[in-house]
């Protein structure tokens, strides 16, 4: 019967010109052809079914085709609830869907502006492809560039405006990749699983860093292999999580210390990477004014992690800096020396910070204070050493009065930044607004 059928017809039906031709060649009913009547052989089953809801719009079965509808049309879902999937879009790669890449979200960012962070993120992509084959066929040029001017200028871009820095990631940039060719699975991340992230990450900064020494310093290659390995592990956790929650907001280990130096930024830009929040990650560190790493989520490993992290950096990166590179060979000697440095130091500064907490537990602003002075001295301490060690590096010379006075304004600036500087109470990024989630726009939302 052709009541039995009908899921089949309700499929197939697209549009005016396709529902012209069913009902001329007499429909997918029974009923013979007729063309003074042309719409015979549908007749019976929409008698069954009042209303025919296509993919944007609704058929009044009841009219005649050529009269002129009286039933009101439902909305069309709004253009950004249109998503690419494997569904609509034959092959992940295709044109179309690098063109939804750079679409615009008018909900979110302009069009101009949107263009303009798409074009800055793709530059910066292309550096970063650049960086990993300088790094592994031009081993001199990649690590000079990767260490001595990129890698430097990180922690000040993420203290001062880690917005810029989010916006512009390519680590971020790849792991987004999936979402925005519509094929992440957009699970969101269960919160024991965001704990064990945070710690993974802090673990992977504290055993990364120190492994410049006797490794990643010397050695394009292997650094260009490390860049690949998070990128590949970026990728495939945006293939399965929620917008930034699979890579930025988890796992990055440079997260931990933009949410550390990033406590007070000067400018808040728009977001340019989320289409519309979906609560991916919560508290969101991009949206969340005065984001610090004691922002948490309400696990004990998460809140651990966090105290953990601003408490012990910076004794973590003053003992880094007594390590020398070790070039050649090595063996388990420096291996140990290597990490004992940071780790102890981290150890020992981590101690004074929970100590500090305690005598002033009961005065919350003191501990606010306390928090991004050891930020503060996390940044500055780095500087401290950076920037008369490349000053030399760079020009093969240091006047007797460069380190002093570096020592003066570096630190001088992060602590003014930082400390004396009223909190700015901005967020990194502007959070793009929800999606709707009435129930007319529910199936929408949940595809943005
Ligand atoms: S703005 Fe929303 S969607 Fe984007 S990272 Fe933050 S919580 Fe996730």
């Amino acid at each position: 019967m052709a009541f039995e059928r009908w899921p089949e017809c309700s499929r197939i039906i697209r549009d005016d010109k396709l529902l012209d031709y069913v009902a001329r060649s007499g429909g997918v009913g029974s009923a013979p052809r007729d063309d003074s009547s042309p719409r015979l052989g549908l007749q019976p089953m929409l008698d069954d079914f009042p209303t025919i809801e296509t993919h944007n719009r609704a058929f009044a079965p009841s009219q005649p085709h050529s009269e002129p509808r009286t039933t009101a049309r439902p909305q069309a879902p709004p253009r950004n609830h249109r998503r690419l999937s494997l569904k609509t879009v034959p092959g992940w790669m295709s044109a179309y869907a690098l063109a939804e890449t750079y679409r615009p979200d008018k909900r979110v960012i302009s069009a101009t502006e949107l263009g303009i962070w798409r074009a800055l993120q793709s530059i910066v992509l292309a550096v970063g492809l650049t960086l990993v084959w300088l790094l592994a066929f031009e081993p001199k040029i990649g690590i000079n560039l990767m260490w001595s001017v990129i890698i430097p200028v990180a922690p000040f871009l993420v203290t001062v405006a880690p917005g810029l820095w989010r916006n512009i990631c390519p680590m971020a940039t790849v792991g987004l990749l999936p979402r925005l060719l519509g094929f992440s699975l957009e699970v969101t991340m269960p919160r024991k699983c965001v704990a064990v992230m945070g710690a993974l990450s802090v673990a992977g900064l504290y055993f990364i860093v120190p492994l410049r020494q006797v490794l990643l310093n010397m050695n394009g290659p292997a650094t260009a292999i490390m860049l690949v390995a998070a990128a590949v592990v970026a990728f495939s956790m945006g293939m399965v999580f929620q917008w930034r929650s699979g890579w930025c907001t988890s796992l990055c280990p440079i997260h931990a210390v933009e949410k550390l130096y990033g406590t007070s930024p000067a400018i808040e830009l728009k977001n340019a990477r989320c289409r519309a929040c979906q609560q991916c990650t919560d508290p969101c560190p991009d949206s969340t004014p005065g984001m610090t790493p004691t922002i948490t989520g309400p696990t004990w490993l998460e809140e651990k992690i966090g105290r953990l992290l601003t408490g012990s950096f910076v004794g973590f990166v003053w003992g880094w800096f007594q390590v020398p590179n070790y070039t050649g060979l090595v063996g388990v000697d420096e291996i140990v020396n290597t990490y004992a440095w940071p780790l102890g130091c981290a150890l020992a500064s981590y101690v004074v910070f929970e100590a500090l907490n305690v005598l002033f537990n009961d005065f919350p602003k003191v501990r606010g204070v306390i928090a991004r002075s050891f930020a503060a001295g996390a940044v500055s301490t780095y500087y401290w050493y950076v920037v008369p060690t490349l000053f030399y590096k760079h020009t093969g010379m240091l006047p007797f009065w460069f380190p002093l006075t570096s020592h003066v304004v570096t630190t001088t600036f992060f602590v003014c930044f930082l400390v004396l500087r009223p909190v700015s109470g901005k967020s990194w990024l502007t959070r793009p607004k929800s999606p709707p989630t009435n129930a007319s726009s529910g199936m929408a939302a949940a595809s943005v």
